[in-house]
């Protein structure tokens, strides 16, 4: 095969698909915008800290294992499980709830708020299994060549599960549950989707059953970026050139289809196929400059919350603190349903914070801990300005000082803060919104943009902007279906 592709992005999508394609004998290089692989998989070294820059576990483990399957070899990094999963601390409480993978003793945790909570959570769980088997190889693992074809298909999942489409993750926890804290505890995955439970449709419930059940969550040994370090290490060896600090910012079409793409120095990059691995819909729009994706009309979109992250190296060691841990204020409805507007005050935010330091060694010096924060806020479109950037971090910094009963203000060894603007401009994530494209019905399956162009059949998309979704396993489920597209253009296995 002396096909050149060149895949404009090295975010998870982009590094698997470059593996998929080289390993079937296809010439492959890839462009990065920045000066590092990774995308929003990254890794932040200061001070003696190693920071993962942003995912912090993952589900579907297997996915990888099937990747490396696909390319024939053995995982370059190690899964480690986690279990318990999080912990889930609400503001004026003391009471932690530990998320165990184990029925009985998650039972146990709640056993004072919701009675008979194992018979509950067995049928919750069941009901959110089956649509997760019915539908995850007919419906997720598949390409789709129609909005009729998706249909179709959809038709075909059992159709006991067609409420969950109707209903949001709320109103299906509520079916099941009566407390109103075991409800927010299991809502909170629609946050990993970058979304609110009330604005999330029913069928995502089938998270709560890859976690619990199914797979868990892992985290890899040594931090998340090994998972980088070892794809880059497994593309140096098929000679993979990576060109960083290139951005594609234009193309030209001689009328003759897409042969060249252009960089920010005029700089032409030419290749029989291109896949792009960058937003799906923002690349259509600001660089093949199409009307259906110009910025009025994306911003008409659903879009998911925008990440505010931080990255604290801490003197000393915090007990009341777990590896993964949720914090969460008053009023959750009010604040999920007023969040994506910039409705509400920052004062008090919920926030999530990995403590990574809990079980892995290397990231932080002895006797310090290493604290990645991650607060949901409004993407840019609501709130374009951050000069309070430094006084949210301070919120942020103070509350958790409080609820972990641990100076943290007064500990610092490292600190550094990265809002909405700057994440925007670091990985081009469009209005700074983390996950890209929510995941409302309308904006899933064939409704999502696709991983085939409308116009080029040389230009193909992977990662969590294009099907089937977003996170890390969805994206090595992308590299899959674009290497599938790829391989029936050429008719090659
Ligand atoms: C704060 C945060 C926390 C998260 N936590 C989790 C988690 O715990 N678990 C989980 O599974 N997922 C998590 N995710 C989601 C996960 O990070 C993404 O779904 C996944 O990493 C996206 O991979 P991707 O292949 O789409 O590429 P991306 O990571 O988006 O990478 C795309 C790459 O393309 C480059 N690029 C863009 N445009 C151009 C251009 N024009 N020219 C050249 N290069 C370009 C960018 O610089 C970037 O390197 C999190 C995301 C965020 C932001």
């Amino acid at each position: 095969m002396d096909k050149k592709v060149l895949i404009i992005g090295t975010g998870l999508g982009g590094l698997t698909t470059a593996l998929r394609l080289a390993k079937r004998g296809f010439k492959v290089e890839m462009l990065e915008k920045i000066d590092r692989p990774g995308g929003r998989l990254n890794q932040l070294k200061k001070d003696g800290f190693t920071f993962d820059m942003a995912p912090s576990f993952f589900s579907m483990s297997y996915e990888f294992d099937e990747f490396a399957e696909d390319c024939g070899i053995e995982l370059p990094f190690e899964f480690v499980p986690l279990d318990p999963l999080y912990t889930v601390n609400f503001a004026e409480s003391d009471k932690r709830y530990v998320i165990y993978r184990d029925l009985k003793k998650l039972a146990n945790e709640f056993k004072d708020i919701e009675p008979d909570f194992e018979r509950k959570m067995t049928a919750y769980l069941d009901s959110a299994g089956k649509f997760f088997h019915d539908s995850v190889d007919l419906v997720i693992k598949r390409n789709f060549d129609s909005k009729l074809d998706y249909l179709l298909t959809l038709a075909k999942v059992p159709w006991g599960h067609a409420p969950k489409m109707i209903r949001n993750v709320w109103q299906e926890l509520d079916r099941y549950f009566d407390s109103e804290e075991v409800k927010q505890v299991f809502s909170l995955v629609a946050f990993f989707l970058g979304a609110t439970p009330f604005d999330t449709p029913a069928l995502y419930s089938l998270l709560s059953y890859t976690e619990l059940v199914h797979d868990g969550y892992h985290n890899v040994k040594g931090g998340m970026y090994k998972i980088v370090e070892g794809l880059v290490d497994e593309l140096e060896k098929e000679n993979v050139k990576i060109h960083y600090n290139t951005e594609i910012v234009d193309f030209r079409d001689n009328g003759q289809g897409l042969k060249t793409l252009l960089d920010q120095n005029g700089k032409e990059w030419q290749a029989d196929d291109f896949i792009v691995n960058g937003d799906a819909a923002a690349f259509r729009g600001n660089v093949f400059r199409r009307e259906k994706y110009s910025k009025k009309k994306l911003d008409k979109q659903k879009w998911t919350l925008a990440p505010f992250t931080m990255y604290l190296g801490v003197k000393g060691k915090i007990d009341n603190i777990d590896h993964h841990n949720y914090f969460l204020g008053t009023n959750f409805k009010d604040y999920a349903n007023k969040i994506f507007k910039n409705d509400v005050s920052l004062k008090k935010p919920y926030y999530y914070v990995n403590a990574i330091s809990k079980f892995n060694d290397n990231a932080a010096p002895e006797g310090h801990e290493n604290l990645f924060v991650l607060v949901p806020v409004p993407d840019l479109r609501n709130k374009p300005d951050w000069a309070d950037t430094e006084e949210l971090a301070n919120n942020v910094i103070q509350d958790l000082s409080e609820r972990v009963d641990y100076d943290i203000q007064n500990n610092l060894a490292s600190k550094t803060v990265l809002n909405p603007e700057q994440w925007a401009g670091f990985l081009n994530l469009y209005q700074g919104s983390g996950l890209g494209l929510a995941h409302d019905l309308n904006q899933i399956g064939a409704f999502r943009p696709s991983n085939k162009d409308e116009k080029y059949d040389n230009v193909f998309y992977v990662g969590s902007s294009t099907v089937p979704g977003t996170g890390l396993p969805m994206a090595v489920i992308s590299s899959k279906l674009v290497t599938e597209r790829i391989t029936k253009k050429y008719g090659t296995v």
